[in-house]
């Protein structure tokens, strides 16, 4: 279940959440002078590149649970990449990114 940070719009500080359903996102109401929020970029999510989650999960995920974490979306792809040698060509790199932001390519949200 990935954890999401909310900037407050008010006071700027910063509201974390458990995302159950990344479809049906329930933005927070901040929870210090309780104003709307806007999703922030996760610490959780920022600054760890593949090297690092691998690290941290393995090179394949190792339960159901470790699906749910964001930063393995698009790890099988950077997989069969890595395992050829060859670079991921960058449009497939800007969607695995994006989609670990929580933002699905245009074509899945149409699904
Ligand atoms: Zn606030």
């Amino acid at each position: 279940m990935p954890i999401y940070e909310y900037k407050c719009k008010k006071c700027a500080l910063l509201t974390s959440a458990f995302v159950r359903n990344v479809e049906r996102e329930v933005v927070p109401t901040c929870q210090h002078c309780g104003g709307k929020t806007a999703r922030a970029l996760s610490r959780f999510a920022v600054g760890k590149d593949a090297a690092r989650v691998r690290s941290d999960f393995g090179a394949v995920p190792r339960s159901a649970e470790d699906y749910k974490d964001p930063r393995q979306i698009g790890r099988w792809v950077e997989n069969q990449f890595e395992s050829y040698g060859m670079d991921l060509p960058d449009e497939a790199r800007t969607m695995i990114d994006a989609a670990r932001d929580g933002e699905l390519p245009d074509a899945v949200k149409d699904l």
